[in-house]
């Protein structure tokens, strides 16, 4: 029986990138999954191509927006078993130099996002004994040149995570949460000429140094699967890296 077989899945920001990568690999391990993005045109074109259950668009920044979107689902999958927190956006700038508005933006997308979503859903993953996985990022763990309110909104969605698995635990509910190093995607490329002029190291040469390789969106929705599924079942308030060995090297 495929892995996932009958589970009732939401992923936002799922029109491309990590999103649509999990969602194909849930899909085409037996789930039913319904595409979340503020995209509407990309997550229709998206959930014709996988084959998804449905659509039901949100930008996670409106919590009435995530609310609608996740009863939405519900109606359309007859419950919830999985929600998966993978909207984010990246913001490439000094720290101190950044503006306070562009400040609050990614922290209403990267974790505002994630915990109204999570309370969007949890009566209906409580119903269900299901489970969350919240996309986090290596840069949740570690500190980043140009990426310093990027890492204060990761480290904020695992400690989201934490807190959200022990306070659900006697519910039955898991909350995990995926920590990537670089991956092959959009927002990758749009970080790269930034990266190159603070570092002057072709990003190719760094990616090579510190992780081996580019990640690719399908090696993050195999680690995400693997918790969505019920051969994780005993774990929960967990964040799990994958990173070619990234944040393991001190050289
Ligand atoms: P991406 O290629 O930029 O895709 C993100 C998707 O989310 C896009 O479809 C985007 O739509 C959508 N989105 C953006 N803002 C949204 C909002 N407010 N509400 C709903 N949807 C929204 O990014 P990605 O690289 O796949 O990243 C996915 C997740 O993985 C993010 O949480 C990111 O922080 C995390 N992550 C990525 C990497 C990496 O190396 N790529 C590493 C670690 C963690 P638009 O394109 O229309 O904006």
């Amino acid at each position: 029986m495929p892995e996932l077989d009958g589970k009732r899945v939401f992923v936002t920001g799922s029109a491309a990138g990590i999103g649509k990568a999990i969602a194909t690999l849930f899909t085409q391990r037996g789930a039913r999954v319904v595409i979340s993005d503020i995209d509407a045109d990309a997550a229709k074109k998206t959930a014709d191509e996988i084959g998804a259950a449905g659509v039901a668009n949100c930008d996670v920044t409106d919590e009435g927006q995530v609310q609608g979107a996740v009863q939405q689902a519900v109606d359309l999958l007859g419950g919830l078993d999985v929600l998966v927190n993978n909207a984010g956006i990246e913001v490439s700038s000094p720290l101190l130099q950044q503006s306070t508005e562009s400040f609050d933006k990614i922290y209403a997308v990267n974790v505002r996002g994630p915990f109204v979503a999570m309370k969007a859903a949890i009566g209906h993953l409580i119903e269900s004994k299901g489970n969350v996985v919240n996309i986090a990022s290596i840069a949740g763990i570690g500190g980043s040149p140009l990426l310093g309110s990027y890492c204060a909104t990761k480290a904020a969605l695992i400690q989201l995570t934490r807190v959200a698995a022990v306070e659900m635990r006697p519910t039955g509910v898991r909350v995990n949460a995926v920590c990537p190093g670089f991956a092959d995607t959009a927002m990758v490329e749009r970080l790269v000429p930034d990266f190159e002029a603070a570092t002057q190291v072709p990003f190719g040469d760094l990616v090579a140094m510190k992780q081996g390789r580019l990640g690719t969106p399908e090696d993050i929705a195999e680690v995400a699967a693997f918790l969505a599924s019920d051969r994780a079942s005993w774990i929960t308030g967990s964040h799990y890296v994958l990173d070619g060995g990234l944040t393991a090297s001190l050289v």
